[in-house]
């Protein structure tokens, strides 16, 4: 089942798939949750999607393919 917050979102931009939705909680407590330690959502979002460190940048490659897949699967890839 979809998470009703992932619904009613009236857009899935990169800060949502990041930092956000609940679809991907699994994921970010994986590939992005060890490489933030900020104030804010928008701090870490900042952070990891500037780093530079090879690391960081795998890592949120990672999340984005997987999530991508997740997404495929519970939504369909007609809708983004
Ligand atoms: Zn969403």
């Amino acid at each position: 089942m979809v998470p009703n917050s992932h619904i009613d979102d009236s857009h899935e931009d990169e800060y949502h798939f990041i930092m956000k939705c609940p679809l991907y909680t699994e994921l970010r407590k994986t590939y992005i949750e060890p490489f933030t330690n900020h104030n804010t959502f928008l701090e870490s979002f900042v952070h990891v999607m500037s780093s530079k460190v090879r690391s960081v940048i795998t890592s949120v490659a990672a999340s984005t393919y997987h999530g991508f897949n997740l997404h495929v699967n519970f939504i369909g890839i007609g809708r983004m």
